[in-house]
């Protein structure tokens, strides 16, 4: 998990948001839940950050989530919801929270639910690109081994040939953004994870976002729709 506190102010300084990051493979969560958290104050948690820093610490939970991270499927929902019940909600957790890659699927999204309950969450947003922008995406992505801080070849290359910008960590490919890998994850998030955006839009908690753009742009968009969206009273779930 990584936090940041927000700038004095900046929108919804008193750092209480809780929202959920939707999109395909490449549309860009990783980034704009790094933003929104450096803008609320929140902490971020990303499932596919907390398994990949698992499988490099060779820890049990590493060991259950590799195969399954390797082949592009999901990781067992129990798994899943015992690392976001650990992280996000256990004893001495921070109230607000970006969750990015959480939940994938509707038993996740019933479990988040219960966990956020009573108050419930900020909103869902829902970042909306192409299939064939985000091919084009995941295909030159890289990943700083040390930070997790993500390039893109194409659009937002590093400064030095295979060395982070923050940190001078070496960037990778993920093991996943292979070609076949990134067909079945795709799949897998067509057959899944898409289905959750009716779901959190019957529940009046959507707020759909262009995510084609610089980073700078989309950032803008989100937080305008997360603004708009907090002018309505908390949703209460239950
Ligand atoms: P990501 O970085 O979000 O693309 O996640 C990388 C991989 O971690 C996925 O392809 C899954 O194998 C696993 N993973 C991450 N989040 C979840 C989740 N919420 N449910 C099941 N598996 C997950």
């Amino acid at each position: 998990m990584a936090g940041g506190t927000a700038p004095s102010g900046e929108p919804g300084a008193d750092g209480n948001l809780r929202v959920v990051l939707l999109g395909r493979q490449g549309s860009g969560k990783g980034t704009q839940a790094d933003r929104l958290c450096a803008l609320y104050g929140v902490p971020h948690m990303s499932t596919g950050d907390a398994f990949r820093a698992a499988v490099r610490s060779g820890s049990e939970l590493g060991k259950t989530a590799q195969g399954y991270m390797e082949r592009g499927e999901l990781v067992p929902d129990d798994v899943v919801i015992d690392v976001i019940r650990a992280h996000v909600f256990g004893p001495g957790s921070a109230y607000g929270f970006v969750l990015d890659g959480f939940p994938r699927n509707l038993s996740q999204a019933e479990a988040l639910e219960g966990l956020a309950a009573p108050e419930g969450l900020d909103g869902c947003i829902n970042l909306e690109v192409s299939l064939d922008e985000v091919l084009r995406r995941l295909s030159s992505r890289r990943v700083c081994s040390s930070c997790g801080a993500t390039y893109n070849l194409v659009s937002s290359p590093p400064k030095v040939a295979g060395r982070c910008d923050s940190c001078g960590g070496d960037l990778y490919q993920r093991d996943d953004d292979t070609e076949e890998a990134i067909r079945r994850r795709l799949e897998i998030y067509e057959a899944e994870t898409a289905p959750l955006v009716a779901w959190y839009r019957e529940r009046g908690l959507l707020i759909s976002v262009d995510a084609t753009g610089t980073p700078d742009e989309v950032t803008a968009r989100v937080v305008a729709g997360v603004e708009e969206r907090r002018g309505h009273p908390r949703v209460v779930a239950g």
